[in-house]
């Protein structure tokens, strides 16, 4: 088995290649075709391999098997040497971000002695994990301004090799266990780290370095960030949600956060506002119905069924109508689950929670109240004004005690 020579090492912007085919073995979604020599990057490090194709053959997955590397290919090329592309735009994209993230790595070590201690390169956002939850707003603007000076600066980055030995006496920014010959990505006089992945020449290139989402978990802290390309299409899209919001307010961009709060206010004041407004239409509309209800055995019962959408005004009425004097309230409120409201003035001969529960065991559902007032529901809608009829009999035999009831 001969290594895989990869071109990547020390080329990052090679982007097409010539290639002996050594040898492809079936693969559960193809081939896995090996090559003695390739610029694509295999997924490792926290960064994802490169797309492209070889002989033409699109590149589903390049995998690190150590020595070599694995091209997963939907089929096998037929040639014996091949030529091979990458995405470039893909390929480029991930240098930005593995660049930017050793910049930000040692520009948090610079401002806290923040460790990182992981790193991810996703297909949106990338993050990395540092050894502390003790991260505020401020260090993290710091390590954020740290990191965009060196971008600024436009310094160098440069790739070499040095035996094991010879890296372990280096001040790198982790320790390597690797053994033989180390790979060493140095950015000039701000950070030294062992690293296989891809990367910018210059730190100018890396963009913008715009640090997003905290996160803290148990004794680390995620930090999600965006670079070069990623940085700007995010920040075009928050202007655009900003603008956006900016002009149903018909105000400045700098203004919508107070707006939003200013309105959330009027919002809440409304509501209470309303709600006042419905108590006092309950008011009088009980005080009419009261009026044109017949008085049986000294009271007045007022039986009423009123569509799903009403029932927060139903049960207002009902509160209502038992401030005035011997009135009974006996609401059904149609809907899924449909509602019952009984109610009677404070001192009145039923028992309003002994009424709804009898009314419920003969009709089904569930409820129950104390005297003057009870609430239930979830008996059929269609037999809601049987119910209040049983319940208005079950009323009726309160006023003239010693009577049966109103039958089964
Ligand atoms: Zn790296």
């Amino acid at each position: 088995m001969t290594k895989t020579d990869r071109l990547y090492y020390t080329d990052c912007y090679l982007r097409e290649f010539q290639a002996r085919v050594l040898r492809s073995e079936v693969a559960p979604n193809g081939f896995k075709v090996y090559l003695d020599r390739t610029a694509f990057y295999p997924s490792s490090g926290g960064q994802p391999a490169d797309f492209g194709a070889i002989a033409g053959i699109p590149i589903l997955e390049a995998v690190d098997e150590g020595d070599e590397i694995a091209h997963l290919l939907r089929q096998a090329p037929e040639a014996d040497v091949v030529s091979g592309k990458i995405d470039w735009a893909r390929r480029f994209d991930h240098m930005q971000q593995h660049t930017g993230q050793h910049i930000l790595s040692a520009a948090f070590e610079r401002i806290g002695n923040y460790k990182t201690v992981s790193f991810h390169l996703g297909e949106d956002s990338s993050s990395i994990d540092l050894d502390s939850d003790r991260l505020g707003v401020k260090q993290l603007e710091e390590a954020e301004d740290a990191a965009n000076q060196v971008v600024f600066e436009n310094r160098p980055v440069r790739i070499s090799f040095q035996p094991a030995g010879e890296a372990s006496r280096l001040e790198l920014r982790k320790p390597t266990a690797r053994e033989g010959e180390v790979r060493l990505v140095e950015v000039e006089g701000f950070d030294l780290s062992a690293c296989g992945g891809t990367h910018v020449s210059g730190t100018g290139a890396v963009g913008l370095i715009l640090v997003r989402k905290v996160e803290r978990m148990k004794g680390l802290t995620r930090v999600e960030f965006l670079c070069g390309g990623r940085a700007q299409r995010q920040a075009r899209q928050d202007f655009r949600v900003l603008s956006e919001a900016a002009r149903l307010f018909s105000a400045a961009r700098d203004t919508v956060p107070d707006l939003i709060a200013k309105q959330s206010q009027e919002l809440r004041e409304g509501v209470r506002g309303r709600e006042k407004l419905l108590e006092r239409l309950a008011e009088y509309q009980a005080k009419e119905l009261w009026q044109a209800a017949p008085v049986t055995g000294g009271r007045r019962v007022l039986r009423q069924v009123f569509p799903a959408e009403e029932s927060a005004q139903a049960k207002m009425l009902a509160h209502a109508l038992a401030k005035l004097p011997g009135a009974v309230a006996l609401f059904g409120v149609k809907g899924e689950p449909t509602k019952l409201f009984f109610a009677q003035t404070a001192g009145g001969t039923s028992d309003m929670g002994s009424v709804l529960k009898q009314t419920l065991t003969k009709f089904g559902g569930k409820g129950g109240g104390a005297r003057d007032f009870a609430q239930g529901g979830g008996l059929e809608e269609g037999r809601l004004e049987e119910a209040l009829a049983y319940a208005q009999a079950l009323v009726a035999q309160a006023d003239r005690p010693g009577l049966s009831g109103p039958g089964p």
